[in-house]
């Protein structure tokens, strides 16, 4: 035999489908099953249009009947999709006379322009009434014996309008006598009471939890359910965090510092009447009845998860007291929280600076003003004196905190959320442990909070698995290639290094779309090309700001300078940067500089495998020896598959003329060849290399051999530009002539050696590692304190699309680490 008692929240009867369903579970329950009583809310957003209703017509505005019209019409409908005709009629007539009293107390608070607590709470009753009568008359109808009881004659409650103080005794007593003479299932208004007089109370928002509890533990039942929309208490609230999910078991602690803190699922002083009657609690999912949900009881189940849960109050202000004359002064603490409480004010979090130099207490914004001037009268002499510097009010910000019963046992509990706060750029402004040591909390900007919620879930529950946000620029040939590459590794990504890439952001240079949950990868082209936005950088960045999602990775695959640009602002807002352009790290020194300081200021990362040699290990290999205190003696390195190609297929068969077209035809090269041959490209790359290693380098300090013959230089067009190298031919085949006859080949080379960097087109020989270089490929030689002997070397192919967005992804995976 369970005996029970069972709520059902305003989410369970918020429309005419739940109704449905809390009948066919009721009408589930036979004999012993069946609960003694039924707690309903009233319908979902009831009570919230109730208020409102009465705040407008006490504002004089008739508005108020649109209202109470809206509320009128969703009994009424319901009452004519349950009812047939003549069972409408009787029905309709009695809601009707309810819902008149209803408009002539709103029409009243409407003449006198006024509704106190004590009006409101009357005001907020009708919602649970109506819904209590028309579900006890529905399961009527349903084969199950029901009653209709308003609460308000056996909830003997205190006169604290809106958060009414229940009598225990009285009330408990009540309830048994009512219930010995009954033998159908009560259908009990939640939330509703009466003070000795007989006035209508409230228990406080969310407070039908508390009337099932109240009621279960006076009957002293089995259990109490409290039935809503979803799997039970989660580990967050699923509207916030994704990820979150069921826990089976719970302390009633547990439940009542994670409702306190927030979880809106319970109401905190629900466990208070289960605790006292050892009474566990389930909460259960009313549309997915068969899930278990959560039992909340005494038993403390000792499992590997130290935190249950996290939760979030969505706004407090917080009152910070500083000055000298707290210092050793016994009693500051005494007198504050006195003032506090006769003033009736609850503080949330308290936190002391171990200094003593200073006391911060958070309070919901409505306590804000009270608290202050509590304070600022209970300190009056001090702060003239100048004892105590005046209070100081911060708003705007949220509480998180993380709940656990285990938490007690475990240190370094604090050090992990507060790191995992730091790494996702969340600024913590006050952090406090419950004194219970059951909760951890961290007062962040409100902003933060849904970004703080995931971080700190993340760290707790989820480190196995990651999720990096993408904000990609750039779907060009590497960014495209990208998209594809990251479509196709999506599922090993995840099963094998438990990694979820969502691509939230994209761009090209005309227009830019954002999707919060994500663009499908393999939809991107297509939803892009139907988005409405035009790009602009700027833009772009403030929207990854306010975004404002943990594990934020900007791509950028243009060759854009103004993209480039924008990094530091991106980097200084915690979004790591990877990149295959070059443009950012080829700037001035103190630019390089800046950025790398933003990165280590934010504690955000700034990759750029791609920048040297593709998808080739380069940048990484050469920090891995600086990691590990080789130092460089010297760098070789042939940089441009492109002048690899060209080199490789200049034989003097053909004119070099005639070799430069087949690159460029083939693909190889810039739209316009000089980009190649200038060897710019490859001076950034060696640049790079040279910062890369610390050395203060200017681009200009690099000391190049431009291959286009200085008369094709101003050449406006490629065809013109071809046409006058063919003219100066001469050059390379004497060059090619002089290496030949040493049996050399030619081969453009760039080195760093003696903090000196150069980029040349030299002759070497076939003892030269260079010599057997295969066509188009890259190498780099790293002659190191430890590779004397041998160089290390990289080598593989250094260009090509493929090759580079995989550099990219590469940095992307890192980023997980
Ligand atoms: P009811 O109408 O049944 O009283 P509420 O809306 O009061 O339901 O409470 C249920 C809601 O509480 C859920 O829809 C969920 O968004 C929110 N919630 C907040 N924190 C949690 C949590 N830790 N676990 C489950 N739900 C939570
Ligand atoms: N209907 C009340 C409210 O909305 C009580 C409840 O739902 O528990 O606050
Ligand atoms: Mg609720």
């Amino acid at each position: 035999m369970l005996r029970k008692v069972i709520k059902f929240g305003g989410s369970s009867v918020g429309s005419t489908e739940a109704i449905k369903k809390v009948t066919e579970i009721v009408a589930s329950m036979r004999g012993e099953e069946r609960p003694l009583a039924i707690v309903v809310s009233a319908f979902e957003k009831i009570t919230d249009q109730l208020i409102s209703a009465a705040k407008v017509a006490a504002s004089g505005d008739v508005a108020y009947k649109d209202i109470s019209q809206t509320i009128v019409d969703r009994h009424r409908l319901v009452a004519d999709f349950f009812f047939n005709c003549e069972r409408r009629t009787q029905i309709l007539n009695a809601l009707n006379s309810t819902l008149a009293e209803l408009e002539g107390i709103l029409y009243g608070i409407y003449l006198v322009r006024e509704a106190s607590l004590k009006t409101l709470d009357m005001v907020m009753s009708f919602g649970e009434r109506c819904s209590a009568f028309l579900i006890s008359e529905i399961f009527k109808d349903n084969a199950i014996q029901a009653d209709y009881l308003d609460a308000r004659i056996l909830v003997r409650t205190d006169e604290r309008f809106s958060k009414a103080k229940v009598d225990v005794d009285t009330t408990y007593e009540n309830i048994r006598n009512y219930f010995e003479s009954r033998q159908g299932l009560q259908v009990v208004t939640g939330f509703i009471g009466a003070t000795l007089r007989g006035d209508t109370t409230t228990l406080g928002r969310g407070g039908s939890d508390y009337s099932a509890s109240i009621f279960g533990a006076a009957l002293g039942v089995e259990e109490i359910e409290i039935w809503t929309d979803v799997d039970g208490v989660m580990t967050a609230d699923p509207r916030k965090v994704e990820k979150a999910f069921s826990i089976d078991q719970m302390t009633y602690e547990e439940a009542m510092e994670l409702s306190h803190f927030g979880a809106k699922v319970i109401y905190p002083p629900t466990m208070q009447p289960a605790l006292a009657a050892h009474i566990p609690l389930r909460i259960k999912n009313t549309f997915n009845a068969e899930f278990p949900g959560t039992l909340i009881s005494e038993k403390n189940i000792v499992s590997q998860q130290v935190v249950k849960g996290v939760s979030a109050i969505d706004e407090i202000s917080l009152l910070r007291i500083e000055g000298s004359g707290m210092v050793g002064v016994p009693g500051v603490s005494h007198r504050l929280f006195g003032a506090l409480a006769r003033k009736e004010v609850s503080v949330i979090l308290i936190t002391q600076a171990s200094s003593e130099h200073s006391i911060c207490i958070a309070v919901l914004p409505e306590f804000e003003l009270i608290a202050r001037e509590a304070i600022e009268a209970e300190f009056a002499l001090e702060i003239q004196a100048g004892q105590i510097d005046e209070v100081v009010v911060e708003g705007n910000l949220s509480i998180v905190a993380a709940v656990g019963e285990n938490m007690r046992h475990s240190p370094g509990i604090a050090g992990r959320l507060f790191q995992a706060l730091g790494k996702n750029g969340v600024n913590i402004v006050a952090i406090a442990q419950g004194s219970s040591e059951l909760n951890i909390s961290a007062v962040v900007s409100k902003k933060d909070q849904a970004k703080a919620l995931n971080v700190i879930h993340e760290a707790f529950f989820l480190s196995d698995k990651k999720r990096l946000n993408l904000f990609l620029v750039g779907p060009g040939k590497v960014g495209s290639k990208l998209l594809e590459q990251m479509a196709e590794q999506e599922g090993a990504m995840l099963s094998e290094q438990c990694l979820e890439i969502r691509l939230i952001g994209v761009a090209d240079s005309n227009k830019m779309l954002f999707v919060p949950k994500g663009v499908a990868f393999a939809n991107w082209k297509k939803d892009l090309n139907s988005s409405t936005e035009a790009m602009d950088i700027t833009q772009f960045v403030k929207k990854m700001r306010a975004a404002n999602l943990p594990r934020s990775v900007f791509v950028d695959c243009t060759a854009d300078d103004n993209i480039a640009a924008a990094y530091k602002d991106i980097l200084s807002a915690s979004i790591a940067v990877v990149t295959p352009n070059k443009k950012a790290n080829s700037r001035s020194w103190s630019e390089y500089k800046a950025l790398k300081n933003a990165a280590i200021k934010s504690n955000t990362k700034f990759y750029y495998e791609a920048n040297v040699g593709a998808g080739l290990p380069v940048i990484s290999t050469l920090r891995d020896l600086l990691l590990s205190g080789d130092e460089v003696i010297k760098i070789e390195a042939v940089l441009s598959g492109t002048l690899s190609f060209i080199f490789n297929a200049f034989t003097g068969e053909r004119g070099f003329t005639d070799v430069v077209k087949e690159a460029r035809d083939k693909g190889y090269t810039e739209p316009d060849p000089r980009d190649d041959l200038s060897g710019m490209d490859v001076a950034r790359k060696i640049l790079i290399l040279a910062r890369e290693i610390g050395i203060a380098l200017e681009l200009s300090d690099v000391e190049v051999e431009n291959l286009v013959p200085a008369e094709c230089r101003n050449c406006s067009t490629v065809e013109e530009f071809f046409g006058e190298l063919s003219q100066r031919e001469s050059i390379f085949d004497d060059r090619l002539a002089r290496a030949k006859q040493r049996g050399e080949k030619l081969c453009y080379i760039a080195s760093l050696a003696n903090g000196r960097a150069t980029v040349l087109l030299r002759s070497i020989g076939p003892e030269h590692p260079f010599y057997s270089l295969a066509v188009g490929d890259n190498v780099i030689s790293f002659l190191t304190k430890r590779y004397c002997e041998r160089p290390l070397v990289v080598r593989g192919p250094g260009a090509g699309t493929d090759v580079t967005a995989a550099g990219v992804l590469a940095d992307i995976i890192r980023l997980s680490d």
